[in-house]
Parts: C-alpha cells; sequence; structure tokens
C-alpha cells in the first residue's frame, strides 16, 4: 500500500521486529512484505537495538511504505519485566545509543546465564546455538527457543518458553533490564514517544496497572497499546478504557515477529477503539523524515549499536 496522507487509521501497524533482534524477515524484507499487505505507516521497534532502521528506512523508501524509526525497550519495573515502545526516535541520539549498549551488555551476560543453566539441566551448547540463530548482537530467549525446537527438546517455540524459559523454569533469569525512569528519558532524550506495549500481557492488577501508568505519565510517557496482536477483544475495550483514564495515547502495534506465526499477522488488527485519541493524531503528515532521499542517507550513515 503506497501511503499518501488521507489513509485510514486501519494502515497503522505501530510494533514490528526484524532479524535485528527476534523476528524472522530482514528489514528490508519486513518492509516489502508489509507494503504488500494492510500497512501505510510500519514501525520497526527492535527489542532493544535501533540496528535495522538504516536498512529499513531504504526499503520503505522504496516501496513507498511509511517508516515510523522505532525501538522496544526492556524494562524492570517492581521486578516485572515491561516493555516500551519509543516511536520517532533519533537512532543517533547519544543517550539512547548509551542506554541501548547498557541493555545488550546484560543481555549478553544473561545469554550466557541461560546457557548455564541449559547446561546443567542437560542442554550443551545453547549459547553458541542461539548466537548462530540470532545472527546479530541481540541474543534473546526466542534464539534460545528456536536451537531448543532444533534440537529435539520441543515441538514449537511456545512449548519450549513453557517448559524451560518462564519463571520457575530451568534455563529462567530473573530479569535486570533498564528502570521504567531511564527507559522513558532515552526515548525523550531521543526525540520519541514513549508507549507501554501489550500491557494485558503483565496480567498486573488494577492498582499495579494504575500504578505503573500513573508513574510512566509523570515520567513523560504518553501512549499506551490499546490494540496488540496479543490483545484479545475484551483486552483492547478494557484497555481502551484505562488509557482514557490514564490520559494516554492509544496505539496500535501488532508485535509482528514473522510469517511463520499464523496468529499475528501484519496490519491485521482490530482497530483503535473510538474513545481513544490515536497516537497518530498529530503526526505531521509528510514531509516525513523518511520521505526525503537525504534523510534515508543520513540514517544510512548512522552507526548502528
Ligand atoms: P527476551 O526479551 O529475550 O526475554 O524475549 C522476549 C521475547 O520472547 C518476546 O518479545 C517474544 O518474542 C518472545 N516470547 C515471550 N514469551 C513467549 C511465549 N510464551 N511464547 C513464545 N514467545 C514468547
Ligand atoms: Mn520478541
Ligand atoms: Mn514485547
Ligand atoms: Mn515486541
Amino acid at each position: 500500500m503506497r501511503y499518501t496522507s488521507t489513509m485510514p487509521a486501519l494502515g497503522y501497524d505501530l510494533h514490528s521486529h526484524s532479524t535485528a533482534s527476534d523476528g524472522s524477515l530482514s528489514p528490508a524484507a519486513l518492509m516489502a512484505y508489509a507494503a504488500q499487505r494492510d500497512v501505510h505507516t510500519l514501525a520497526l521497534t527492535d527489542h532493544d537495538t535501533t540496528a535495522g532502521l538504516a536498512e529499513a528506512a531504504l526499503a520503505a523508501r522504496a516501496h513507498g511504505l511509511r517508516l515510523v524509526p522505532g525501538v522496544e525497550l526492556s524494562v524492570t519495573w517492581q521486578r516485572q519485566t515491561v516493555h516500551i515502545v519509543g516511536l520517532h526516535i533519533d537512532p543517533g541520539a547519544p543517550t539512547l545509543c548509551s542506554g541501548l549498549e547498557r541493555l545488550q551488555a546484560y543481555r549478553r551476560w544473561r545469554g550466557e546465564e541461560i546457557a548455564r543453566r541449559l547446561d546443567k539441566h542437560g542442554v550443551p551448547g545453547a549459547l553458541e546455538g542461539a548466537q548462530r540463530l540470532a545472527g546479530g548482537p541481540v541474543v534473546g530467549r526466542t534464539h534460545f527457543a528456536r536451537f531448543l525446537v532444533e534440537q529435539g527438546h520441543a515441538e514449537t517455540v511456545q512449548a519450549v518458553f513453557k517448559r524451560f524459559l518462564v519463571q520457575g523454569k530451568p534455563g529462567h533469569v530473573a530479569g535486570d533490564w533498564a528502570t521504567l525512569e531511564e527507559a522513558v528519558s532515552w526515548i525523550r532524550a531521543a526525540g520519541g514517544q514513549a508507549v507501554v506495549a501489550h500491557p494485558a500481557r503483565y496480567r498486573l492488577t488494577a492498582t499495579r496497572l494504575r500504578r505503573l501508568l500513573g508513574e510512566f505519565r509523570e515520567l513523560g510517557g504518553v501512549g499506551l497499546e490499546v490494540v496488540s496482536g496479543s490483545h484479545s477483544e475484551d483486552d483492547v475495550r478494557h484497555m481502551a478504557v484505562v488509557a482514557e483514564r490514564a490520559g494516554l495515547l492509544g496505539s496500535r502495534g501488532s508485535d509482528f515477529h514473522g510469517p511463520e506465526n499464523p496468529y499475528v499477522e501484519i496490519g491485521r488488527l482490530r482497530a483503535l477503539p473510538a474513545s481513544c485519541r490515536p497516537i497518530w493524531a498529530d503526526w505531521t503528515p509528510p514531509p516525513y523524515p523518511f520521505d526525503s532521499g537525504q534523510a534515508a542517507a543520513n540514517v544510512e550513515g548512522l552507526q548502528p549499536v
């Protein structure tokens, strides 16, 4: 779908992954894939890295797709892992870059620790296996899961998570990621908008969710991912109310990781409920940074962290 300024709201997908983190399509292939579907504006939001954005910007331009430069930051809030998406970030912003370096260093240590634990549990070679499947600096649990499937320890990635990688299981390592305050400040320092990703997934009590969103807003966070690939219709309705009460804008993102997951398709999402103010309401239509060849060239010249 070629982008024009009168495009419908359904064409916004503001959460996706490429091979720069745990997605299965390269940034360029992801842009081509999205452009052939119902998407006109796509945010690439890889876990703790902006390394895919330069390639994505060039491909998006070639396909007439509007790319929102993004990132998904791993956060530990009250001993719970929470994901904060940054939209319209400048990937060259120094504060964001140093924050991402720290998260990636923690990720490397955590990968070694996961592998040590799996080794004790009779699964050798997991670090090398996960690194091979990641093919880049961001090694995540998804890569460990794919390795364990490859080695025949389980049938599916989901089954590996359940049996090995979640709390109480042999390969689980409690997170020690960025604080909420750090994550929001890095995104803001990079000129971006911070959004709480897939809020229903955390299974927080109403009180804890209210506390999280209250702190988030206080810190300068602006959005809640009301519509997510992992939200049910009830979740969407509920989160629309939560967003309105918390004074947050509504976002919409599939959390697409690749075509091999039949449940989450890029752009194929419920509409944002009418009670939500869309996060894109105030975005300027073109001219847009990535619509000009010069901007794409600038991004290409950045050193990915
Ligand atoms: P990490 O940031 O390395 O801890 O990995 C988190 C990622 O693992 C998420 O973004 C998902 O892509 C994936 N993931 C988490 N939980 C599950 C699950 N139960 N089944 C399949 N994938 C999962
Ligand atoms: Mn992921
Ligand atoms: Mn996430
Ligand atoms: Mn995600």
